[in-house]
């Protein structure tokens, strides 16, 4: 078999792996209503024309340099990538200090990757500054600029870690660079989703056991109910940036951890942060993180074969002005071959997470059997966070990785009509 058909092959069955796994894994039914209407998903329901009214001007206002953020950042990419520009560019900062192609990949991947930094800067400013007008942002400018230079940083190791290895591996087997790729690419999902509470995390915020107390006791008594392993709940510094509310999941084995913001701590009732941690422990009891790693190590080793086999294509090499992927300076070409990939896939990857996000808001409701405090709950969250209560479709479909809040509070009422629990009533006074 030649190269060119094994990679073809290869290529061929990890897409049906992934479409099986995908189809296999992601909760597509997460609440069978079995013949019973779902309950509309109405917004006016449950929140007042004033809560609305400022929901929708704080998109209004943080939305159109966001957008052009991310349209920015992606034609800079394909510029520099599509067109020998960016090739050159590598030349041009690496030259002066000679060296061979790791030099070139680390110097050129800081290069191109800081182009695209700075000129969305403004943007990003522009964005920060809407989120502060509406006090969702507590942090000052200068906090702001530190956690910009920080999850830059961050970006960029990982990066030239991976840049480094698809130059490297393609330099040394030209021909089958994509065997390695794809093995060292999926085991790297796995170790990064493993090292990411201990790595990254702490990066950004500081985590402390949650004091002892009745909240606590009750969060673990809750976890003990359910019959997930938990002996702590970490708490996040999150006011020091946002005054948002949130709780999450992260790492997987010995790292995984049930995180809550400080915000959610001192702003909520107990009764609610029982509920918000309730659909954390769905994540944790299905595993979703475990499972969404596994997903991306296949997903990220068909993602190299479907690099190797663009690599072969002379046009597309020609027009970024590069021999293969052994040449340093491909790393342009690479950086935007990813960009498209990513919004090609962008879509498809968040539908499946409001799908899995779905499981876990029933999880709650079957641990907790209290859609009321649910609703309760949800509203508070969408109206603290200003979360787009009535997305446009397309904005719903290309970014949400969540359902919206109505949907959520909607799905809580169909769980009560299922359980001949009384439904909640609206809210909204
Ligand atoms: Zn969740």
């Amino acid at each position: 078999m030649s190269s060119r058909t094994a990679l073809l092959v290869t290529t061929a069955a990890l897409a049906v792996a992934l479409a099986v796994a995908v189809a296999l894994l992601i909760p597509w039914r997460p609440l069978p209503l079995h013949g019973v209407s779902p309950s509309p998903v109405d917004a006016a329901r449950d929140f007042s024309a004033a809560q609305i009214a400022r929901e929708d001007a704080f998109h209004a206002a943080v939305r159109p340099p966001a957008y052009v953020s991310m349209v920015v950042a992606f034609l800079i990419a394909a510029v520099l990538g599509f067109t020998p520009l960016g090739a050159r560019l590598v030349s041009a900062v690496a030259a002066p200090l000679g060296g061979g192609w790791v030099w070139r990949v680390v110097l050129g991947t800081v290069a191109l990757t800081l182009v695209g930094r700075v000129l969305t800067l403004p943007w990003d400013a522009w964005s920060e500054s809407a989120r502060r007008r509406y006090g969702l942002s507590t942090r000052s400018w200068g906090a702001w600029g530190v956690d910009v230079a920080k999850a830059y940083g961050v970006g960029l190791v990982l990066t030239v870690v991976i840049l480094l290895l698809i130059v490297g591996l393609a330099r040394w087997q030209p021909e089958y660079w994509w065997v390695f790729g794809a093995a060292i690419g999926a085991l790297l999902v796995v170790v990064v989703s493993f090292a990411y509470p201990l790595v990254v995390e702490p990066v950004f915020n500081k985590f402390t056991s949650m004091e002892d107390g009745p909240l606590r006791t009750s969060l673990l008594q809750l976890a003990r109910e359910d019959g997930v392993p938990v002996d702590d709940v970490l708490v996040a510094d999150a006011s020091r940036r946002t005054s948002s509310l949130n709780a999450y999941v992260s790492g997987i084995g010995a790292t995984r951890r049930i995180v809550v913001y400080d915000t959610l701590v001192e702003t909520a009732p107990p009764e609610q942060v029982r509920l918000i941690v309730a659909h954390e422990l769905g994540h944790a009891k299905e595993r979703d993180v475990m499972w969404g790693t596994f997903l991306g190590a296949l997903g990220v080793a068909l993602v190299v074969c479907v690099l190797a086999i663009l690599g072969r294509w002379s046009w597309l090499l020609a027009r970024a002005g590069v021999d293969s992927f052994g040449d340093a300076r491909a790393v342009a070409l690479l950086m935007a071959l990813v960009a498209v990939i990513g919004l090609v896939s962008g879509p498809a990857q968040n539908l499946m997470s409001r799908r899995v996000e779905t499981r876990a808001d029933v999880h709650a409701l079957d641990l907790t059997r209290d859609p009321q405090g649910v609703v309760e709950m949800q509203r508070r969250l969408s109206t603290t966070n200003l979360s787009d209560l009535d997305p446009p479709p397309l904005v719903f479909g290309l970014f949400s990785t969540h359902p919206t809040g109505p949907q959520r509070i909607a799905l809580a009422r169909d769980w009560a009509r299922l359980h001949n629990v009384p439904v909640p009533p609206g809210l909204a006074q």
